[in-house]
């Protein structure tokens, strides 16, 4: 037997080596508790077992094995390291996202740690010895209700749970009494019955596209469905769903944002019935841990609705996975570590699972797009919505003509408007789009140009009518709103809008129609989102005023126009991205309009209406080829890889030579794949100062050699003592 075991735990800390005392059999992936540090008991994975003691101290021992069974399999061993090399961070912190918080017990001392167990069902169970056929057959007659539950009980082979007995407890406890029954208790059995789907029948062309897909599939592992937004492609996911299910396959359900996940767990559900199982963060760490332990007893057939941390279930037999909406960005986690992409690493999950992948997309990103070009997934496009709705009409409204006009009212000009007049007296419903939550992005004083900003992040502070507050967008701080300059007394003036402002002017233009908004300041909890969802869709209200969240997955059926109120600050930001996202954003806020008999209208305003996005708005070939000749031409993804790296301290001085020191070292190795150090744009959050750098390693070089070279370089740096107190994070793929 292996005397000591490498042990990952939940930090950013590589695996660390303990005894495996005498009688403690433990295997790779079992959960154990470990003393770490003075006052910490964690709960770890073991990793690896070996007889190498380590090579400063002794080995602590391991406490104690938490679970009968592993926590992991092998396959997800080797995922999360795929994660963790990949995306450059430690298996440690793969960890922390990959299990739920109540599996992951955690204590001061080994006396307090408590390892999950799970909550049980309370059961009823026939005493067989009891129930001779003579004493049943006179229940029968004396006290009929006591024999049907006896019925029950020997109908389901001696054990029922007591919440699928409709019964008082006096009847239970006189047959307890009597010595027919018991009470009982069992691990929760999770309904997986499987009925049959009755699948929706597809059209022609949903046909021709689920057969292209089919083919795609027999000889490439990744197919990309190109709909337009209500062609329908949930109809055709659920037909590949249903053969994988009824081949005992476990299905994977991916969508970019948990608030998506109750609309279309509710539509597959009426298909697939209760075995769809809903997997996110907001769900409580019981719920989680629940669905977690329940599958590491499953074989298959397990059909899991989720957010990108779904990937990180102990599914044995994944046939499929499905990422919808996969251009969206919020795939790619952020902040903290692993700083991964749902999709690709989906892509890498069905490819270590043996499975098949499917990204859907009305507007698919450029890198998928760039994959079917190269002959890399397979591909079908399905032009046409379902029904034969058409596609909304795109009207462009220049702006600086309506102001010289004098046809501008405060954020509308007059065509919108008029639009927006015409349907409200048609009784049909409209949505406004405004890419900014808040008042209005930031006070400023017409006299000195004084404007209120964040003490802790180098940003303006966004004014909030309804808290009566100047708020921080990166850090959350505010402050009470002040009116008036602190320079020079002027009256403070509301520069740009957000979304709120225009509630506001709506509510002035249009006194009589019922105003709802939706932005990350009223959709603060999934069911505050869904609220004003479905008042909408019950027509509660006439205008919808909503920041992107209202671009995805939504589907309003009496919504006939949509209007950009403008397009050009989607433009501004200065990532390679920008083009790419705010044409994507266009075209699933126009996606919105006309969506059952009636043909919707998107009327875009812009100071800019000779901008190429406008000009391709509808023509995704067109306006891909474009992009990818610019991205081409100037070496960004899919052409190379990048990778930003971020440092930050609170120490602006030795941050600066940190950061320079880096520089050269990268730029000794990787030359002119080096940008910076630059300053981003927004350098101080939270106190801290910032300045990033941007590898940028081609396509047909090896990543893996670039990223082994910028830990190399990462740790001398450290090496040399010129980082001290910097931290320094590597983002890959950004
Ligand atoms: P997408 O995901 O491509 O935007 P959806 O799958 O949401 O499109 O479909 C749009 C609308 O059309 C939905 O209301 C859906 O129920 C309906 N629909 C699409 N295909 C069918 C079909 N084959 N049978 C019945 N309804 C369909
Ligand atoms: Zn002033
Ligand atoms: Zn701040």
């Amino acid at each position: 037997m292996s005397r000591y075991a490498d042990i990952v735990l939940p930090l950013a800390q590589p695996a660390y080596t303990f005894a495996v005392s005498e009688g403690c059999e433990v295997g790779i992936g079992d959960a154990v508790a470990v003393q770490f540090g003075k006052n910490s008991v964690y709960t770890g994975i073991v990793w690896r077992l070996h007889d190498t003691p380590p090579k400063s101290g002794s080995a602590k021992p391991i406490l104690a094995k938490l679970y009968d069974k592993p926590l992991l399999s092998e396959l997800q061993m080797r995922f999360w390291e795929w994660v963790a090399d990949y995306y450059m961070c430690y298996v440690g912190e793969v960890m922390r996202v990959a299990l739920p918080s109540a599996i992951k017990a955690k204590a001061r001392c080994e006396e307090e740690f408590e390892p999950y167990t799970p909550k049980r069902e309370r059961t009823l169970r026939l005493i067989q010895e009891a129930c001779s056929e003579e004493t049943i057959a006179k229940l029968q007659r004396r006290a009929p209700k006591r024999y049907a539950v006896l019925q029950t009980l020997m109908a389901a082979n001696g054990e029922v749970a007591r919440t699928a007995l409709d019964v008082d407890a006096t009847t239970l406890n006189a047959l307890c009494k009597q010595g027919f029954i018991e009470w009982g208790e069992r691990d929760f059995v999770r309904d997986t019955t499987r009925t049959k789907a009755l699948l929706p029948h597809l059209s022609v062309a949903q046909q021709e596209a689920l057969a292209n897909l089919r083919n795609g599939l027999k000889t490439k592992q990744v197919a990309l469905l190109h709909g337009v937004t209500s062609s329908g492609k949930t109809e055709i996911y659920t037909h590949l769903i249903e053969e994988q299910l009824a081949e005992g396959r476990d299905v994977l359900f991916l969508v970019p944002e948990i608030s998506l996940t109750t609309q279309l767990v509710e539509r597959l559900r009426n298909l697939f019935g209760e075995m769809v199982t809903p997997y996110h963060s907001k769900l409580t760490p019981i719920q989680r841990t629940k669905i977690y332990t329940d599958l590491l007893s499953s074989e298959g057939g397990n059909f899991i609705v989720g957010a990108r941390s779904a990937l990180f279930l102990p599914l044995r037999n994944i046939g499929l996975i499905i990422v919808d909406e996969e251009h969206d960005s919020s795939y790619k986690q952020s902040e903290p570590n692993p700083r991964y992409n749902g999709r690709d690493t989906a892509i890498m999950l069905a490819a270590l699972s043996g499975a098949k992948a499917v990204l859907g997309s009305a507007t698919p990103s450029l890198e998928s797009y760039a994959n079917y070009l190269s002959g890399k997934y397979a591909y079908t496009h399905l032009t046409e919505r379902y029904g034969g709705v058409e596609l909304p009409e795109i009207v462009i409204s220049d702006t600086t003509r309506s102001v010289k006009r004098n046809e501008r009212k405060r954020h509308f000009n007059k065509l919108l408007l008029d639009a927006i007049a015409e349907r409200l007296e048609r009784g049909e419903q409209v949505i406004l789009f405004q890419n900014r939550r808040g008042y209005s992005p930031y006070m400023e004083c017409p006299e000195c140009g004084f404007s209120a900003r964040c003490p802790r992040c180098n940003v303006t502070l966004a004014a909030h009518r309804h808290q009566h507050r100047l708020v921080c967008h990166y850090c959350g701080y505010s402050e009470a709103e002040t009116t008036l300059c602190p320079n020079c007394k002027s009256e403070l003036r509301p520069m740009g809008f957000g979304t709120e402002r225009v509630e506001e002017t709506v509510a002035e233009l249009f006194p009589e129609a019922r105003l709802l908004r939706l932005d990350g300041d009223t959709a603060t909890s999934s069911s505050a989102y869904n609220r004003i969802i479905g008042a909408f869709a019950r027509h509660e209200a006439d205008i919808l005023i909503g920041t992107q969240i209202i671009s995805k997955g939504l589907d309003f059926a009496n919504v006939t126009l949509i209007g950009i109120l403008n397009g050009d600050n989607l433009l501004t930001s200065s990532d390679f991205r920008a083009e790419e996202r705010a044409w994507q954003l266009l075209m699933q806020v126009a996606g919105r309009a006309g969506r059952r008999d009636k043909r919707g209208e998107v009327i875009i305003q812009t100071a800019e209406p000779d901008h190429a996005i406008y000009a391709s708005i509808g023509s995704y070939e067109q306006m891909c080829a474009k992009l990818l000749n610019e991205r081409k031409r100037f070496g960004y993804p899919p052409y190379t890889r990048m990778i930003r790296i971020t440092m930050r301290s609170g120490n602006s001085d030795v941050l600066v030579e940190a950061s320079t020191a880096l520089g050269e070292r990268l730029r000794n190795r990787f030359a002119r794949r080096v940008l910076g150090p630059v300053t981003p744009l927004i350098d101080r959050i939270r106190g801290e100062h910032r300045i990033e750098l941007l590898l940028k390693i081609e396509v047909e070089a090896s990543f893996s050699r670039a990223k082994a070279i910028l830990r190399e370089e990462i740790a001398a740096l450290r090496q040399e003592g010129k980082a001290k107190g910097v931290t320094i994070i590597c983002d890959v793929d950004i």
